[in-house]
């Protein structure tokens, strides 16, 4: 008998045996092709990924300019990763990022971001739940949007603050009316007319909506502190961006010249960067970059770092709706949210979120994202008509000064 039933025990585990082995080979990937998509006024990166059993995922790279050196960086990785189990996304992301002698950097990390996305949508898919649930699970039912006003006037910004709050936005980030159209831009001459718009737009949407500017880092410390000197207390909720982040001593600099909360982060493209800024108390919002940061993955990471110490994410978001969806599922899922970035909105029609590209997205209720109950990320990509298109490539604004310098964009 007792060699009977261990007859019986073996051939059941033969069966598992053969059965996780059949789904480790359905679930190896196939596919994985960077796809240059032209949507609305720029370039969007996106990376489909194909597994043995035909399943597919979608992600996005966020290097906006720069979709030609992600590309080649995501063809190259595949070299190593076909044949590999889609599921083990945490051991793809370190092999893609440690799997050379020189780790990390923007382009690599873009590249590793749009795989990452790609795997969770695909293991979403595969398993039938949304990617938030693979993250921990739901924490909120929608996910709030801050607005951004953008207009070469004064009475513009302030015109379009006004229609967001009519319309339900409780938080509006703006641009200095010096930004539109400039191809000489000269930092110092626009403080004081930048700082006039600031406080006219706080007088017209009222001491309850949070209110931040971005400021494209675009500027040097002494302005930034020249800046905040001609702002009543109470103007700004927060600060985007006012200087580069290479050198977070910078920043320490500055954060005891204002007591400007500072949104930073979009630039990171790692929880290595992130770091300094949450142990120093440079970022008072966190601004990662799901498609550029090292996918979810990575932002996972950095999110619970901020919230060891207080800090909300803030996500930058500025693309398309595979980025807009991975930021809704990462922010769905974390306890320490704000607002995430979105470019749909009453005031900005930039054609992003094109529904004949893109005919399945995530959708806006107002100022918020319900967050979705579909499979994976819950996009589909329209590939036929995205191959119709012609993309050129787009050149990000080469900005100088007024002495023929170079300054940023
Ligand atoms: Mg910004």
């Amino acid at each position: 008998m007792a060699g009977a039933e261990g007859t019986a025990v073996g051939a059941v585990a033969q069966a598992e045996a053969g059965r996780l082995m059949s789904q480790e080979r359905a679930a190896r990937i196939a596919q994985i092709r960077p796809i240059i998509a032209r949507v609305g006024k720029r370039n969007q990166l996106l990376v489909k990924i194909v597994t043995e059993d035909g399943l597919v995922g979608w992600g996005e790279s966020g290097m906006s300019s720069r979709e030609g050196a992600v590309a080649a960086t995501i063809d190259h990785f595949a070299g190593f990763l076909l044949g590999q189990d889609s599921r083990q996304i945490g051991r793809i992301w370190q092999e893609c990022y440690r799997g050379q002698y020189f780790e990390g950097g923007r382009v690599l990390t873009a590249a590793i971001s749009a795989i990452d996305i790609a795997l969770y949508d695909l293991l979403g898919n595969r398993l039938g739940v949304p990617v938030y649930q693979l993250l921990g699970g739901r924490q909120r039912d929608v996910v709030p949007n801050f607005a951004t006003t953008m207009a070469a006037t004064k009475d513009g910004l302030v015109s379009e603050a006004r229609a967001l709050v009519d319309a339900g936005w409780d938080c509006i980030r703006t641009y200095p009316a010096s930004f539109v159209g400039e191809a000489v831009f000269d930092p110092r001459a626009t403080l004081a007319q930048t700082a006039q718009e600031l406080i006219a737009v706080r007088e017209e949407v009222g001491p309850n909506v949070h209110l931040g500017v971005d400021l494209h880092h675009r500027y040097s410390v002494p302005d930034i502190a020249y800046l905040c000197d001609l702002l009543p207390a109470g103007t700004l909720n927060f600060l985007e961006e006012p200087i580069r982040c290479e050198t977070p001593e910078a920043y320490e600099t500055l954060r005891r010249m204002t007591n400007i909360p500072f949104a930073v982060g979009e630039e990171f493209a790692s929880k290595w960067q992130a770091a300094p800024y949450l142990e120093r108390g440079l970022a008072q919002y966190m601004r990662l970059d799901v498609c550029n940061v090292g996918g979810f993955t990575e932002a996972m990471k950095i999110a619970g770092w901020s919230e060891r110490h207080y800090i909300d994410l803030m996500p930058h978001n500025p693309l398309g709706p595979i980025c807009t969806a991975a930021t809704v599922h990462l922010g769905a899922a974390v306890p320490n949210f704000s607002w995430a970035e979105t470019r749909q909105s009453p005031v900005e029609e930039l054609g992003f979120h094109d529904p004949e590209l893109f005919p399945v997205q995530i959708t806006m209720e107002g100022p918020v994202y319900r967050v979705p109950d579909a499979p994976g990320l819950g996009v589909s990509v329209n590939e036929d008509l995205i191959a119709e298109q012609t993309v050129t490539h787009i050149e990000a604004p080469h900005l100088r000064r007024p002495d023929g310098s170079v300054t940023n964009w």
